[in-house]
């Protein structure tokens, strides 16, 4: 009887060379406090300057999911106090974006599909990481001046499902586009849920809830529901007013419940006003012009991998989902193996044998390997059960090539008739009683003979072949 309201804040660090208003290296896992400056130290009189660079990415992101951008945006200063945040505020988009007006289709398993709005887009500074061990806290400031897309979505999601969905295709776009390596356990793809609950037919918008910085779809998943069943709690029991406010919360992943972190602030709190030191962006034609040639995207990826291979909206999903599975597989084609073997050896076989969240991107086994594994089964030198064993083989040695490993595990498929009929010829003789029976009307022999060769041949015999000479032996 309620359901849920949900809007997301991801912010995504984007993959520029250098920080968004000086010229320190952005590299994660550097010596604390070694990748900074005076400008990201917020020392007096040290004067930002903007990076280009992340400028054309916001662009790109703004074409990507149809959106406006706007040829003038503006930096602002939102003024608060937190121990990694040097200058006091952070330099913030707040009235004009760069990007407005958006949008992104989510995919659902049935074949169909979902509109979520983009409220905004717009490029802000990451604060540095503050660390708390034991009785000491310290402060990283590498990470200060990061630069961060903040991609805030309309509230159109009505589950943790659909929130998943939305987040898991924003970050194939922005792997796609590569203006983020959107690394979620590296925490640069992270993301803030508002979430507030009404009864279903109302129209009207509740008290949100944030939940903030989360950085695995699971958590997320588990978060929304803890909150969706507290809320939903708290109006049955008649405490709706007192326990559900604005207010930032935490997730607890030992746990599983969220807690309340502290009060959200409106935004008038911060106090924003327009950067005094940054002159307003105004973008040029040829920017924009530039911005708009992005690379394929997955939803029009997934269409053409249909269209081309004529390979199922869902193998095509799978496969689109990510820039790298797309990549490998269009290897795989690129090798002149068939779609639809490309779709199971990629999909199933060896995404089945990649263990504890490896990508096909760090497989051991490259498309190039797999698909000369696949064209063995195409051109009938090994079976299919055979491939399977060159492909566990490879995988804990990929350095071998692949016709090696067939020859070394006597994998190679006999199809030479000649061999074969002298183990046709063989079996019946020892077996002429059987052969008997069978020509007079007992059909189901047919399967105990090709068995029996089988058998003889360790399994090597292509069992089209050993049809079709079984069939002449046994009508003649
Ligand atoms: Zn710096």
């Amino acid at each position: 009887m309620f359901e849920m309201v949900i809007g997301l804040e991801v912010h995504i660090q984007l993959n520029t060379k250098t920080k968004i208003f000086c010229a320190c290296p952005t590299s994660f896992g550097e010596a604390p406090n070694t990748n900074v400056c005076p400008v990201c130290l917020a020392l007096p009189g040290a004067l930002p300057v903007l990076n280009v660079e992340a400028v054309k990415k916001a662009i790109s992101f703004g074409h990507a999911v149809n959106a406006t951008v706007h040829k003038k945006s503006i930096f602002n200063r939102k003024n608060y106090f937190y121990p990694d945040l040097p200058k006091g505020y952070q330099i913030s988009q707040f009235e004009i974006p760069i990007v407005e007006n958006g949008e992104l289709y989510i995919d659902f398993k049935d074949g169909s599909s979902k509109r979520i709005g983009i409220t905004r887009a717009h490029l802000e500074e990451d604060a540095g990481k503050n660390m708390h061990e034991g009785e000491e806290s310290r402060v990283d400031l590498n990470r200060a001046g990061t630069p961060l897309l903040e991609i805030v979505s309309d509230p159109d999601i009505r589950s943790a499902e659909e929130a998943v969905l939305y987040l898991k295709k924003l970050h194939a776009i922005v792997r796609y586009l590569d203006i983020s390596d959107a690394n979620m356990q590296e925490g640069s793809f992270r993301c803030d849920v508002n979430i507030s609950i009404r009864p279903k037919g109302d129209e009207k918008l509740y008290t949100r809830v944030e939940i903030k910085n989360m950085n695995s779809f699971r958590f997320i998943q588990k978060a929304i529901e803890y909150e969706f069943e507290r809320q939903c709690d708290a109006w049955e029991d008649g405490v709706y007013d007192e326990e559900v406010f604005q207010e930032t919360r935490l997730f607890d992943t030992q746990t599983g419940e969220t807690r309340s972190m502290r009060g959200k602030e409106d935004s008038a709190e911060y106090r924003y006003f327009p950067d005094p030191d940054l002159l307003p962006v105004i973008l040029t034609d040829e920017m924009i012009e530039e911005g708009s040639r992005i690379p394929e995207l997955p939803d029009q990826k997934k269409e053409r991998l249909m269209q081309e291979h004529g390979i199922k909206a869902y193998d095509a999903a799978v496969i689109t989902a990510s820039a790298d599975t797309a990549h490998y597989f269009e290897a795989m084609i690129a090798e002149g193996v068939s779609a639809r073997n490309a779709v199971t050896w990629l999909t199933v076989e060896l995404q089945g044998r990649l263990s504890g969240g490896t990508t096909v991107a760090d497989s051991p086994v490259g498309a190039v390997q797999l698909a000369a594994i696949v064209r063995r089964i195409e051109d009938g030198s090994i079976s299919g059960k055979a491939a399977k064993e060159v492909l566990d083989h490879l995988m804990a040695h990929p350095d071998k090539a692949v016709d090696a490993v067939i020859e070394e595990l006597g994998l190679k498929q006999v199809s030479d008739e000649g061999a074969l009929l002298g183990m046709i010829d063989e079996i019946l003789a020892a077996n002429a009683d059987k052969v008997e029976e069978y020509r007079n009307g007992k059909d189901k022999l047919f399967g105990f003979f090709v068995g029996q060769v089988m058998k003889a041949s360790k399994g090597t015999a292509n069992p089209g072949v050993v049809n079709k000479l079984l069939k002449e032996k046994l009508s003649s």
